[in-house]
């Protein structure tokens, strides 16, 4: 398995020229597909690959023919997707105009500078800018532990892909990962089951964005109701945005997790999403159900990817385990609807998260050492990705509390 990190790199140079073609081609690209009715990438490039030639050839390589057609299949693909949802209300799709993307045989990486060919023999060279986190990247390219993928350019960066193969580590302790719409908890267990320690960390703050912009949803479609071309636009804009401050928030989340799996040198066990269990509330329920599943899944990509860029196994369990035994007598709990459960037999409050990474470890691992009822430790995240640690007791108090 290949992994990704696609790192930005400020630049300063003009573009204009190349951005203006490579978005003609790509235009070129996209008519020429819908109009012979074609969808693969291989067709198109065969189709269109001598008229292509005698409008940009020898001005450009005939790789950006490729390329073009590479990006072109894809706009298209996605576009197809939307129109079938619904979402799409054009004829055609739209093309950016200050995007380029590269294939290997157009660039070469040099470290702090990348070399673009153009035209057969012209190339362009262009310094990048780079600080302490790009760095760490182009040190481990030089060792020969990464490699390059297509490069993108956009008007104020340039994306470069640093590409390693996967290969897990020895691991010396085990995280196992329960994420819900509001939380995710997690413990740590050494070699022999042991608990190290329990932490729950609070999300609300994806809850927080949703609410913002279905509020600010709302007030756009009241006060645009006769514009609905404007209101479409301004609609798409929002939710793009919304989208990116929660990808951020989830990104922070799940840095503050592998930093935590790295110190352990733990591996990581999260639940497969098919047997998600979730609590939501009964309005507007389909749309939560989606929103609350995509986020959860975003999550747990983003602490796969991160986890195996530090070379840390990752794990599904498909096991649906969901048991409601005390973990400290092993008696039968009573479920009673909330998040939190009490053991009859030993008097302890339960927390059903808690509970939950519990069962994980049993599931995939065997069976766990002086386990937590509640977590050790309650951090509450910012958007800025900082922790504030808040007092177990008075949180649950909080949580008890009706809404
Ligand atoms: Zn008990």
């Amino acid at each position: 398995m290949v992994i990704i990190k696609s790192v930005k790199f400020k630049y300063h140079r003009s573009f204009d020229e190349l951005f203006r073609d490579f978005s003609e081609m790509i235009e070129f690209c996209i008519d020429k597909a819908l109009e012979l009715n074609i969808t693969s990438y291989a067709k198109l490039r065969k189709a269109i690959y001598e008229e292509w030639k005698k409008r940009w050839y020898p001005k450009y390589h005939t790789h950006y023919c490729h390329s073009a057609c590479r990006v072109a299949t894809a706009i298209l693909k996605n576009f197809r997707k939307r129109k079938r949802k619904g979402l799409a209300y054009k004829n055609k799709p739209e093309v950016k105009k200050e995007f380029i993307k590269l294939e290997e045989m157009l660039f070469e990486f040099k470290g702090d500078k990348v070399k673009i060919v153009t035209s057969p023999r012209k190339e362009i060279i262009v310094n990048l800018v780079v600080a302490e986190y790009q760095r760490k990247f182009i040190e481990a390219w030089k060792r020969g532990e990464l490699d390059i993928g297509e490069i993108i350019i956009k008007k104020d960066f340039i994306i470069i892909p640093f590409k390693k193969i996967f290969k897990p580590k020895e691991t010396a302790a085990t995280i196992t990962i329960d994420i819900n719409e509001k939380n995710v908890t997690y413990s740590i267990f050494d070699k022999d089951g042991k608990v190290i320690k329990t932490v729950r960390l609070d999300i609300y703050k994806v809850k927080r964005i949703h609410d913002e912009y279905s509020k600010k949803r709302q007030k756009i479609q009241k006060k645009l109701a006769k514009k609905p071309i404007k209101m479409r636009k301004i609609l798409k804009k929002y939710s793009g945005r919304e989208k990116r401050r929660v990808e951020n928030f989830l990104h922070k989340v799940s840095k503050i997790i592998v930093r935590e799996a790295e110190k352990y040198n733990a591996k990581i066990i999260m639940e497969n999403l098919n047997n998600l269990r979730i609590t939501i509330n009964r309005k507007r329920k389909n749309i939560r159900r989606r929103l609350n599943r995509w986020n959860f899944r975003k999550l747990q990509l983003f602490i796969e990817y991160k986890a195996k860029w530090s070379r840390l196994p990752v794990k599904y369990s498909d096991a649906e385990y969901t048991s409601r035994l005390c973990p400290i007598c092993g008696y039968m709990l009573n479920p009673n609807g909330q998040r939190l459960l009490k053991c009859n037999i030993c008097n302890k409050i339960i927390d059903r998260d808690v509970l939950a990474t519990l069962n994980l470890f049993k599931s995939e691992c065997g069976e766990f050492r002086s386990p937590r009822t509640l977590p050790d430790e309650v951090l509450l995240i910012k958007e800025d990705g900082t922790g504030e640690l808040l007092k177990v007791d008075e949180y649950y108090l909080m949580l008890m509390k009706p809404p």
